[in-house]
């Protein structure tokens, strides 16, 4: 066997992120104000993010954006991270592909999602921020946010979504462990969320609720700013350094990845993986395919529609173009918590509409299904989200095989699952099920949008 595994040194880490919407021809539509419909301006922004996150946000010039000295050094502590081959993988299932994977399941938090919380946090001290709010599906970005506001010295309270801060008391604890408030969604601490609660007291919660109480806790707490894991350009942008890194371990294996692909919830370890390659297309019209896998049972990709839609249950936030569900979407309570969000990103909706991109939907048993084999092959036990890109690869080998052809694939390991064992317990024991939707359930919650496009 040859070398498994790609290892860079600390000077290999970026110095920049890669903005790939410098380099799209066709630009995302602009987010909008939804009073006035008129595209939001930076300033606009500025009461809910640090300043140079709401620039971040809106640049669609600057192809290479700097990363700062103290963000670069917090990355040290677990970056550069493995690029391996799965040897293992490709032998239990006899394929001709080579299957590699980006680990970023070593990062201290155990996800990818800390590369975003250190930049975020930074921004947020350097501009003389003292607190910050959140909120979190599965807990990892939780958990992320929370070391990161450890790290910079902020004040964090977390909107956990209900059925999580249930099924994962163990990410609950470690927010507290890094000293974040930890409050489980809905609640009765905000407008939206006794509002919420009031017609329907059992809701366990959803990605879209617990925004809407972040929010409105940001706009009532002095010196305070919110902070979002995923969906807004900022957080793709941060996530880049994945497939910077990447890009450079790929040459190391001396091969090209012909399909990268990465796990879907709001777009930004997939965009983290495959942007910086998406680049080649864009600028050198190298050809690639890059896919998003995303779950049966929130197919926003697969099966939404491109419209605005907000990016929260109560309509708090700017309209976005998105490929949407509906704000008020509320998906089946998959193990994969970090997957069950109604929208995607502005920029992937638009490479997406473009068809730069392509999305597969993955039914709950096949994940577990796949991550059970890539745990025995590997020695990796997959979050049960990352485990919907090990579904995808296993796809395309299966295929590989079929065709009797050597296809280099890519995907992101986006996190370890060593805190979700309470689902694979249920895996085990056959209380999982699947859960496809009809389309009257997809079209439901879409009916109700405003059609902007
Ligand atoms: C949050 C999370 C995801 C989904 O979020 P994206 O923004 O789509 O990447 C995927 N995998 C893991 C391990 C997560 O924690």
């Amino acid at each position: 066997m040859d070398t498994k595994k790609f290892l860079l040194q600390e000077n290999d880490i970026p110095e920049a992120w890669y903005n790939v919407a410098a380099d799209m021809i066709n630009k995302p539509r602009p987010i909008l104000n939804p009073g006035t419909k008129e595209p939001v301006r930076e300033e606009e922004l500025y009461p809910l993010f640090a300043k140079e996150l709401a620039r971040q946000e809106l640049n669609q010039t600057d192809a290479w954006i700097e990363i700062p000295e103290e963000v670069r050094d917090m990355y040290k502590i677990w970056r550069p991270t493995p690029l391996a081959r799965a040897f293992g993988l490709e032998k239990a299932l006899d394929t001709p592909a080579h299957i590699y994977f980006k680990n970023e399941s070593v990062s201290p938090v155990g996800s990818h999602k800390l590369n975003s919380a250190i930049a975020q946090a930074y921004f947020c001290k350097k501009e003389g921020v003292t607190n910050i709010t959140t909120e979190t599906g599965a807990g990892q970005w939780g958990a992320a946010m929370s070391y990161a506001a450890a790290a910079f010295g902020l004040e964090l309270a977390v909107y956990m979504v209900k059925v999580s801060y249930h099924q994962k008391p163990y990410r609950r604890s470690i927010m507290q462990t890094f000293g974040a408030q930890v409050i489980a969604s809905p609640s009765m601490s905000t407008k939206a969320g006794r509002k919420i609660l009031t017609d329907n007291p059992n809701y366990q919660g959803s990605l879209g609720t617990a925004i809407s109480e972040a929010v409105e806790l940001a706009m009532q707490t002095e010196n305070c700013k919110y902070t979002l894991g995923s969906v807004l350009n900022h957080v793709m942008l941060h996530q880049t350094v994945i497939g910077l890194e990447a890009e450079k371990q790929m040459e190391m294996a001396g091969e090209y990845p012909e399909t990268v692909i990465g796990c879907f919830g709001g777009g930004s370890n997939f965009s983290g993986i495959a942007f910086p390659f998406l680049r080649h297309k864009l600028t050198v019209g190298r050809n690639i395919r890059i896919v998003a896998a995303e779950p049966e049972s929130c197919p926003k990709l697969t099966r939404g529609q491109f419209q605005y839609d907000f990016g929260d249950e109560a309509g708090y936030t700017p309209l976005i173009p998105m490929f949407t569900l509906g704000h008020t979407f509320s998906p089946a309570h998959i193990h994969a918590g970090g997957l069950r969000y109604h929208g995607a990103g502005s920029i992937v909706s638009q490479l997406r509409k473009d068809g730069l991109m392509e999305a597969v939907d993955i039914p709950q048993l096949e994940t577990f299904d796949a991550a059970t084999l890539f745990a025995r092959s590997e020695g990796i036990i997959p979050a049960p989200e990352s485990a919907h890109a090990i579904a995808a690869v296993i796809r395309e080998a299966r295929e590989a095989k079929l065709e009797g052809r050597p296809r280099v694939i890519l995907f992101n390991l986006s996190g370890h699952g060593l805190i979700d064992m309470a689902a694979y317990d249920q895996y085990f024991a056959g209380d999982l099920m699947n859960y496809e939707l009809s389309d009257e359930d997809v079209s439901r919650n879409l009916e109700g949008l405003e059609k902007i496009i």
